[in-house]
C-alpha cells in the first residue's frame, strides 16, 4: 500500500487475532496475565513489550498509536485521555520550576489557562509573545526556555504563524518547537517537514470522526535538543534522541494517570479510517461557504486563510496546501445581528465543538471569552459581531441554504 488513505483503512486490522478479526478488538481489561515469573520481570524492566496494566499500555491503544505513527511519520506516538492531558504531560515533562516557555497569546482557552494559571503556580512561566515579531521572540528566549509553543492556525483569529522561520529561530538555541496540530491534523500540516519536535493534538476533533469521544495524542520526532535541557540531560546520555519520549512514558504519563479508555481508543481508530475522506470533503465545503459568505451583502467580513484575499493565504499555501481547516470567521454588523443570525439557523447547530461532522456556530465573545474585558477582547481580535463557524460534512448546498435563509433575518 502506497497511499495514506489506504494505510489508515487497512492498518487498523487486528494483528495476530485468533479469529482473524478485521477490527482491533476493544481490550477492556485493566491487567494482563504473564506466562511466567520471568515474563513478568521482563515486562517491568523493559526487556519486553508485554502488556501489564492499562494505565501504562493496552493493545487497543497500541493499535491507535501505531496508526497515528503512520499518519504523522513520527518516531513515537502516545494517546491520552484528552487533548489537555496530552498538552499538560508534554510541558510537565519538559519543564521544572524556574523554567519558561515562549508562546502566543492566541491559544485554545484551557491551554492558555494551563499556562497562565496552573504552570505559573508551579514556578513555570509562559511568556506570551507576538510570534509574528521575530525580534520579540528572540528577546523572550533565554537559557531557561524549554519550548516554543504554537497553534496553527489560531482559533478563532485564524492566524498562520511562519512555522519554518520560528523553527529556525528556536533551533539556533536548541529549543524544541511544540505545535498543537488539532485544527489542521497531520494530514493537512505534516509537522515532520517543518522542524517540529513535538506535535500534540486533540483526538476529540477531526480524528474521532464525529465527536464520539474525548482523547489526545503526543507525537515525537527525532531531535537532539533534549541534550540541552538540564532536566533531560541524564535521559539523553542513556537514550539519545528518544530521551524526551522515554522520560514522558516512564514517569509523567504513568504518574499523572490520564490514560485513554480502550473503548475511546477504538472509536478514534474507527474515526481515523475515514479521516482523509472527511477532511477532503470538509475542506471543499469550507472553501465554498467562505467564498459564498464573502460576497454576501449582510456579511461585514469573512476570515478564512484558504481564501485568496486572506492576509494569511500565502502561509496557508506554503504550510497546508491552501487548505486551512474547517473554521471560518464571520463578522456581522454587531452582536444583535449575529444573535439574530444564529437563532435563525435551522440545520447549523449552536455548539462549541469544531471539526465535527455537523456544522456548528458560536459567538466567541459571549462564550469562550465571556469574562474577558472589552480591551482584552480587542487585543485578541474578538469583536462583538464575530462568529466562529465550523463547517461540517453535510451537503454543501444545504449549508448554504441554511446560512442564506438565516442571513435574511439579520
Ligand atoms: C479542543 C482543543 C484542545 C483540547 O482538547 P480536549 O480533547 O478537549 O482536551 C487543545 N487544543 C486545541 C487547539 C483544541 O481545539
Amino acid at each position: 500500500m502506497q497511499y495514506l488513505s489506504s494505510k489508515l483503512i487497512h492498518g487498523s486490522a487486528a494483528e495476530g487475532d485468533p479469529h482473524r478479526s478485521l477490527k482491533t478488538p476493544i481490550y477492556e481489561s485493566a491487567s494482563f496475565d504473564f506466562a511466567s515469573a520471568e515474563a513478568a520481570e521482563q515486562a517491568f524492566n523493559g526487556g519486553s513489550e508485554a502488556f501489564a496494566y492499562s494505565r501504562i499500555s493496552n493493545p487497543t491503544l497500541a493499535a491507535l498509536q501505531r496508526q497515528l505513527k503512520v499518519l504523522s511519520q513520527a518516531d513515537h506516538a502516545l494517546c491520552l485521555a484528552s487533548g489537555m492531558a496530552a498538552l499538560s504531560n508534554v510541558f510537565l515533562t519538559l519543564c521544572s520550576a524556574g523554567d519558561n516557555i515562549i508562546t502566543s497569546r492566541y491559544l485554545f482557552g484551557n491551554t492558555w489557562s494551563f499556562f497562565a494559571k496552573t504552570l505559573q503556580s508551579y514556578g513555570i512561566e509562559a511568556r506570551f509573545t507576538d510570534l509574528e515579531d521575530f525580534n520579540a521572540v528572540d528577546e523572550a528566549m533565554d537559557e531557561n526556555t524549554r519550548a516554543l509553543f504554537l497553534e496553527v492556525p489560531t482559533n478563532p483569529q485564524l492566524i498562520y504563524f511562519d512555522v519554518p522561520a520560528l523553527s529556525a529561530l528556536a533551533g539556533e538555541r536548541n529549543i524544541p518547537l511544540v505545535v498543537d496540530n488539532t485544527v489542521l491534523t497531520p494530514y493537512l500540516f505534516p509537522c515532520k517537514q517543518y522542524g517540529v519536535d513535538i506535535e500534540v493534538y486533540s483526538n476529540t476533533k477531526f480524528i474521532s470522526g464525529g465527536a464520539t469521544s474525548v482523547g489526545g495524542s503526543i507525537l515525537v520526532y527525532p531531535s537532539h535538543k533534549w541534550a540541552h535541557n538540564p532536566k533531560l540531560e541524564k535521559d539523553y546520555q542513556l537514550f539519545g534522541k528518544d530521551a524526551f519520549f522515554k522520560r514522558l512514558y516512564k514517569e509523567h504519563y504513568r504518574n499523572l494517570g490520564a490514560c485513554l479508555a480502550p473503548h475511546n481508543a477504538w472509536l478514534q481508530l474507527l474515526g481515523l479510517e475515514t479521516l482523509t475522506l472527511r477532511v477532503d470533503r470538509i475542506m471543499d465545503n469550507t472553501l465554498t461557504v467562505a467564498e459564498h459568505l464573502q460576497n454576501h451583502p449582510k456579511v461585514k467580513a469573512v476570515r478564512y486563510p484558504g481564501l485568496k484575499e486572506d492576509p494569511y493565504h500565502p502561509l496557508a499555501l506554503q504550510l497546508s496546501g491552501g487548505k486551512s481547516g474547517c473554521l471560518v470567521g464571520v463578522e456581522l454588523e454587531n452582536k444583535a445581528a449575529s444573535y439574530r443570525f444564529m437563532n435563525a439557523l435551522q440545520m447549523v447547530r449552536r455548539g462549541t465543538n469544531f471539526c465535527d461532522n455537523k456544522s456548528m456556530i458560536l459567538h466567541p465573545g459571549a462564550t469562550i471569552y465571556w469574562d474577558y474585558s472589552e480591551e482584552e477582547k480587542k487585543a485578541m481580535h474578538i469583536s462583538e459581531g464575530l462568529l466562529r463557524l465550523s463547517v461540517g460534512l453535510e451537503e454543501v448546498k444545504d449549508i448554504l441554504i441554511d446560512l442564506d435563509r438565516a442571513l435574511e433575518q439579520v
